[in-house]
């Protein structure tokens, strides 16, 4: 099939190389340059513009950072609705406010063009691998249609709803997983200060209930001081400020996702945005005088 893939990023790059080896044509566009040479190199197809995309291909995937990101190049003068012809068809992958997804499905309903909404969860490692957890929004026929192509991206492929619940989802994973981490970061701070070394707790619980890939992955990686993204803090600040916006719009309280949210900016003031969300650590290794390290 041929399938157009605009987002060449840390997600886009190794999502695109699947479908590269699962046997498709790959049609590519990014804004910046090196990341299309990259695809190119491995048997994509470059395209000018988001437009030459969709005039290339049966089914556009976009992995984009945000929703403004998304309506631009979905939306925009040169964008993928400007180069729609019979039959195409718009997998939407970022995670993005579960609003504009409803908003670029109506748009892209009333241009005769069906839309998926299939954010995912898993990080770059689960992209390399084919191992996503994919959260879906749209109709079932649509879903159906395009488990073949998201077959090849991930493992876990669910149905959440209609347009919309599929980013829904994907917030309330983003919610807890950065709860997650300062709760990991404050209670190995308090520990760390009551005298017991951070490896030494992580060895006593992390087999028991408190165990979770947020703990193994994170605390591991500020403890070795690995920093580098993966999933940028900038890109979860955007997550977490959609879910707080969420919630205050369907009257859900958020005292927990707004006081994190809250610490993930401060930290990105302080120029750590583009590291790796597991430097959200870092919060109370300031507010400590402390680095986590291992023994
Ligand atoms: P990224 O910033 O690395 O990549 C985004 C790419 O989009 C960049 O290469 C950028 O140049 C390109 N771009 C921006 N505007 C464009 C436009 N108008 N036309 C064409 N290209 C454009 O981001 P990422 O880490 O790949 O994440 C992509 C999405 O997936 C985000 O919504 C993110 O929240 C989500 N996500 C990321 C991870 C992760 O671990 N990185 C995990 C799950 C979900």
């Amino acid at each position: 099939m041929k399938i157009g893939f605009i987002g060449l990023g840390a997600m886009g790059r190794p999502m695109s190389k699947n479908l590269l080896k699962a046997g498709h044509e790959v049609h590519v566009y990014d804004i910046v340059p090196a990341a299309v040479e990259e695809l190119v190199n491995a048997g994509a197809i470059a395209e000018c513009c988001n437009k030459a995309v969709a005039a290339a291909t049966d089914v556009v995937i976009t992995m984009l950072p945000n929703s403004p990101h998304v309506k631009t190049a979905v939306l925009g003068e040169n964008g993928v609705l400007a180069g729609k012809h019979e039959g195409t068809i718009l997998l939407e992958m970022s995670s993005i406010a579960p609003l504009a997804t409803k908003e670029i499905g109506k748009a892209c309903e009333a241009a005769g063009v069906p839309m998926l909404e299939a954010p995912v969860s898993g990080g770059v490692g689960g992209a390399a691998e084919g191992k996503l957890s994919i959260m879906c929004g749209g109709k079932q026929e649509l879903f159906d249609q395009l488990k073949p192509i998201l077959s090849v991206l991930g493992t876990s492929l669910v149905l959440c709803g209609d347009l919309g619940a599929g980013n829904t989802t994907k917030l309330v994973n983003q919610h807890i997983i950065a709860v997650e981490i300062a709760a990991v970061a404050e209670a190995f701070a308090m520990g760390k200060m009551a005298g017991v070394e951070p490896e030494v707790v992580y060895n006593a619980i992390h087999n028991g209930y408190a165990g979770s890939k947020v703990l193994d992955g994170k605390l591991t990686a500020a403890m070795d001081r690995e920093f580098k993204a993966g999933f940028r803090l900038d890109l979860h600040i955007k997550d977490m400020a959609n879910a707080v916006e969420t919630g205050y719009a369907v009257g859900a309280p958020m005292p927990l996702g707004s006081l994190v949210l809250d610490m993930m900016k401060y930290l990105s003031a302080n120029g750590l945005g583009s590291e790796d969300n597991a430097t959200l650590m870092k919060y109370y290794e300031r507010m400590c005088n402390f680095e986590f390290h291992r023994q």
